[in-house]
């Protein structure tokens, strides 16, 4: 086996070894094929079956139920920040409501603006989006078009701790670095996304779920490859999807079924590794300046800061040192973060715990 290391990177990430393992097993010729999944055909067969198993997996995963579809886009979560609107917002009388948590979900607001009317319904940036709203805090208006929400805010480091109540409203969710880390409610949303490459797979393809009638209510005249119902006609397949990023898809949710037994067990297992970082957090007395608070924080992404930038440098440098890599905050927050996606093992995590306790008891204030 190759010497890898630990990477907390919040995406691309890393992906399972069991996975990585298959891939490279198969890579010169899929079972019962003789060619390679960069080679084939999407119209085989062969992979036909690796996007309905994709699919089937999902489904198995997450619960969901028939009345919604299951698509393999491309063009990243902020494709979809620009679909969702474009779909669901342009016409008369149209209006989303944003729950401003971060800066995914101020994103996603700009790029709705483009395509028609937005409204906030709860806004974190006063309170520098160091938390969740509770559901009271939420105004949601019964005549929105659709209320948007962003269930884990990547570069903060915050996690809605369960799923808003938004009515008789669609919910759509940008889920892209939670998605498949707990179990999920898919009936409470109209429309759920995310991007592969935190925790389902590779760059290249997004996973977007959606219930029939939200998919009924668009209008056909977009542009084929901006239409969700002409791509959910086609089964993904309208024109050539991102052929290797949807089978390792498959082979990650495989993973996710066969060796760890579902997203109840990945959800201890998260739980697990993200108490072990914020147990530092809280035990070094203030050393470690954790942003979230305590409820809102993520098990995902595990965000805080150092007492100055020069120990905040040389930490990440010893970190270096001792193979933990990719722990620099995001550039526009500063600080550091340690995104601990499904994948990353429970001896990355306590190998990062151990660097952050030998850092502080040299380092802290005399
Ligand atoms: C990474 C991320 C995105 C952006 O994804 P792209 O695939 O790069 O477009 C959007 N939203 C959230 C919550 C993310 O974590």
């Amino acid at each position: 086996m190759a010497d890898r290391i630990y990477n907390f990177s919040p995406g691309p990430a890393m992906l399972p070894l069991a996975a990585l393992e298959e891939a490279q097993r198969d890579l010169q010729a899929l079972p019962g094929t003789g060619i390679s999944i960069l080679e084939i055909s999407h119209r085989s067969k062969a992979f036909e079956a690796i996007i309905n198993e994709a699919e089937a997996n999902l489904r198995k995963l997450l619960g969901i139920p028939d009345r919604y579809r299951v698509l393999f886009l491309q063009g990243g979560a902020l494709l979809q920040f620009a679909m969702v609107p474009m779909n669901l917002l342009r016409g008369q009388g149209k209006s989303a409501d944003y729950i401003l948590t971060g800066s995914w979900a101020k994103k996603a607001m700009q790029e709705a603006k483009t395509q028609g009317g937005v409204r906030v319904a709860w806004d974190g940036s006063s309170g520098n989006f160091k938390r969740m709203p509770s559901q009271n805090e939420l105004d949601i208006r019964s005549g929105a078009t659709y209320v948007h929400m962003t269930s884990n805010e990547t570069i903060q480091g915050i996690q809605f701790p369960n799923e808003p109540n938004a009515g008789n409203v669609p919910l759509v969710c940008d889920s892209s670095s939670d998605f498949l880390c707990r179990p999920l409610d898919i009936s409470k949303y109209g429309i759920l996304y995310a991007c592969a490459q935190k925790n389902a797979g590779p760059a290249g393809v997004t996973v977007v779920i959606i219930r029939d009638d939200v998919l009924q209510s668009m209008p056909t005249d977009l542009p084929s490859m901006l239409n969700y119902r002409e791509l959910a006609d086609s089964k993904s397949l309208l024109n050539t999807p991102p052929t290797f990023a949807v089978y390792m898809v498959k082979l990650v949710t495989d993973w996710l079924l066969r060796d760890i037994g579902g997203l109840d067990e990945m959800h201890r297992i998260n739980k697990q590794k993200a108490e072990m970082l914020y147990g530092v957090i809280d035990q070094c007395g203030g050393f470690y300046d954790g942003h979230a608070e305590p409820a809102s924080r993520s098990i995902m992404n595990v965000t805080f800061r150092l007492p100055n930038a020069e120990l905040e440098e040389k930490f990440l440098k010893e970190a270096k040192s001792r193979g933990l890599v990719e722990l620099k905050g995001h550039r526009s927050v500063g600080g550091c973060r340690a995104s601990i996606y499904n994948a990353m093992p429970v001896e990355g995590v306590q190998s990062l715990r151990d660097c952050m306790l030998e850092f502080h008891d040299r380092n802290k204030p005399a």
